[in-house]
């Protein structure tokens, strides 16, 4: 399919393309990696008059260290992320998962900016990103503002971002003394998962101390399983694990669709956070 008409502009600062989408009210739409905005435009689902390609701002790429933070910017791809040494040194549950979002040639285009930016449910990285406590750094005409993972996410496809917005980077606490594991059920290989669960384990004494939970696909936003994370806690072997993991579906609603129904996406919560839990903490 043949995409609308659009004017198309190619900002090389982030005040450039601010102003850029400023002007345009919300008639504008950012262009990152193109790997869901393009299919969008081609079936004609977006109609924006005016595409800001992001493409060329150096200061959205790459990785580096600001204290006790990661920060990545929004356009490093998901294949510079996979292999960056920093962030397999202190966030290598991001580096884990975003080798799962589906192929080479995807990975090679498609950025982490562009994937929370879309807010798809289905995404591996949203939950991921709530999962490490990530936050984001937002440009807009009055300034940067920062706002957690938790707040960002705030509906199906819908960001907190407003039109006149541009998410800059995302800042990841170091997650020293955690253990990490992305446990992913997709129905073909290279695919989007029909559910995924993000685990963050931090181990004292032989017990679970601590575990962060993340959802992917069971809801209309990512989410955290707040109530296994809670029944978590002190675990100290696979029977514990495996009731606290019983909790893993409370508080989601996960959809239907042709790929599974909600009980059924309610049970691999269940089953893929045991799965992962054990796995993070070295229990299985
Ligand atoms: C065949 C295929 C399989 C896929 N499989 C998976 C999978 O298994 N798991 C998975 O997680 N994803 C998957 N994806 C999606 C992929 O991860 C995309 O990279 C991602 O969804 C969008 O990233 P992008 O850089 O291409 O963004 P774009 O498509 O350019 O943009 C996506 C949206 O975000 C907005 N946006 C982008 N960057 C910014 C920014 N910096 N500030 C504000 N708004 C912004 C755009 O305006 C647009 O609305 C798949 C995609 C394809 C084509």
């Amino acid at each position: 399919m043949i995409p609308p008409a659009f004017e198309y502009t190619r900002p090389t600062s982030v005040d450039e393309a601010v102003h850029a989408l400023a002007d345009a009210g919300d008639e504008a739409k950012v262009l990152a990696g193109g790997q869901s905005l393009l299919p969008l435009l081609r079936l004609r689902l977006a109609f924006p008059e005016l595409v800001v390609d992001v493409g060329r701002i150096p200061e959205l790429r790459g990785v580096r260290e600001d204290g006790d933070a990661l920060v990545i910017g929004s356009m490093t791809t998901h294949h510079e992320v996979v292999h960056d040494p920093l962030v397999r040194r202190y966030a290598g549950l991001l580096a884990e998962a975003t080798a799962t979002v589906a192929d080479p040639a995807v990975r090679h285009r498609g950025t982490l900016g562009g994937s929370l930016a879309h807010a798809d449910p289905a995404g591996d990285l949203p939950a991921v990103a709530l999962a490490l406590d990530a936050e984001m750094v937002v440009a807009g005409p009055g300034g940067r503002r920062t706002m957690p993972a938790r707040e960002f996410f705030v509906d199906y496809l819908q960001s907190a971002l407003a039109p006149d917005e541009l998410l800059v980077e995302v800042r990841i606490p170091k997650a020293d003394g955690w253990s990490f594991h992305y446990e992913k059920f997709h129905a073909v290989a290279q695919s989007w998962a029909i559910v995924g669960v993000a685990a963050l384990v931090r181990r004292d004494d032989g017990r679970i101390a601590e575990a962060r939970i993340g959802l992917t696909n069971m809801g209309a936003t990512p989410l955290r399983a707040t109530a296994a994370e809670e029944a978590l806690s002190g675990a100290d072997g696979p029977e514990a694990v495996a009731r606290a993991a019983g909790a893993a579906a409370e508080g989601t609603r996960p959809a239907q669709d042709l790929s599974a129904s909600p009980e059924y996406r309610e049970h691999l919560a269940r089953v893929l956070t045991r799965r992962a839990v054990l796995t993070a903490g070295g229990m299985g």
